[in-house]
């Protein structure tokens, strides 16, 4: 496709901290066939929303439309697990025809990646990235929540590979006592398959996967553990705003990265917005209440009037929840991240 980079803006909008807004998180699906434990626990029972309360194609594409009108050329499509989402290639060829997206990206737990992937490529996704969080079969039950063939989503990772989603990256969630004993065999499977990895510290999202901060483990002391036997060193974002601090593996091809959002926020240069499932517009994950898109456009609101309120809700955004972690009391009702989209 032939995409027009020069961007005519409405108006470049900064928030409160001069943040831009660059990069939207669209959440397709609130349901999910996992159960990760940091996530969704599986010792309750949830309730999801009603096929009839979720945006439709429609409603997603006309968002996306009316964000990069205001600066967004990211999008990145997650849930819950949006691979579970019927028309999610619609939704796909609807952003992609969007000639102000640069790029288009998928977060899933893979479990119906190699059954979809061709459908994927052919709407237009750009990139694709796999959460698995170890590669022990017991581990995996254990912090994905279900009986999941491992070999099913290295298998979907593979097909996704052979279609040309190169590189691959991969989240891993470090939970202390969990899978820590098992990076170093996710190292050296991602340094061989050419997968980006990303070690993601456990964070305190929603209210109910029991987060203590002694079950973090601090990036770098990963960093420091990994260069025991694959020597590391920095490397520069790709972007401003880039989330995971890089480095590259000093003996062989490839990079790495680590996502710290407990040990070292990096709130100052957040430009990320997140729409729900139902149409909530949130400017941070570890938001209290959202904006209701749903409700104006299903008023029949124009665009134009859209396009203001947000205006007007991101200029006021002041937002920098991992900062001020500390300061945070326990009673703070957070929207969980299956809900809000990670
Ligand atoms: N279901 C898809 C998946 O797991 O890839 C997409 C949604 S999931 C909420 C998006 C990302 O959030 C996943 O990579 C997951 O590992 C991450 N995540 C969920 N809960 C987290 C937590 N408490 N701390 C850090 N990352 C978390
Ligand atoms: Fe589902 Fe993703 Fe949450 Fe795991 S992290 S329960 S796969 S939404
Ligand atoms: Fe952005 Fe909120 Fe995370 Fe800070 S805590 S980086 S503002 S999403």
């Amino acid at each position: 496709m032939n995409k027009q980079m020069n961007k005519k803006v409405v108006k470049e909008i900064v928030d409160l901290r001069h943040r831009p807004i660059k990069d939207l998180r669209i959440s397709v699906i609130d349901a999910c066939n996992f159960r990760c434990s940091y996530c969704m626990p599986n010792d309750r029972e949830y309730k999801f929303m009603a096929p009839a309360d979720r945006l439709t194609s429609d409603e997603i594409i006309r968002l996306t439309n009316i964000f990069t009108d205001l600066g967004v050329d990211k999008i990145r499509l997650t849930g819950g697990e949006p691979l579970l989402r019927k028309d999610l290639g619609t939704i796909i060829k609807g952003i992609s025809e969007n000639p102000y997206v640069k790029d288009i990206a998928l977060t899933t737990n893979a479990y119906h990646l190699d059954n979809n992937v061709q459908m994927l490529k052919d709407n237009g996704l750009s990139r694709i990235t796999v959460s698995l969080d170890t590669l022990d079969p017991k581990t995996n039950a254990l912090m994905s929540g279900v009986k999941c063939e491992l070999d099913r989503i290295l298998k979907g990772i593979d097909h996704a590979q052979k279609l040309g989603f190169n590189p691959i990256k991969m989240n891993t969630v470090v939970k202390k006592g969990l899978n820590d004993k098992d990076i170093k065999d996710l190292v050296l499977f991602a340094q061989k398959n050419n997968i980006i990895l990303r070690m993601i510290e456990f964070m305190d999202v929603g209210n109910q996967n029991d987060w203590k901060l002694e079950n973090v483990i601090p990036s770098k002391t990963l960093v420091n553990q990994i260069s025991q036997y694959a020597p590391l060193e920095p490397i520069d974002p790709n972007y401003i705003g880039e989330v995971a601090s890089r480095y590259r593996f000093k003996d062989t091809q490839g990079e790495i990265g680590f996502i710290s959002s407990v040990t070292q926020p990096f709130c100052n240069s957040c430009n990320r917005a997140r729409i729900s499932a139902s149409g909530k517009f949130y400017k941070c994950l570890f938001s209290t209440d959202g904006l209701d898109l749903r409700k104006m456009l299903r008023e029949g609101a124009k665009d134009e009037e859209i396009k203001s309120i947000l205006i007007g809700s991101w200029t006021n955004r002041d937002d920098n929840y991992s900062e001020t972690r500390s300061q945070q009391t326990s009673e703070r009702k957070k929207i969980e991240m299956y809900e809000m989209g990670g």
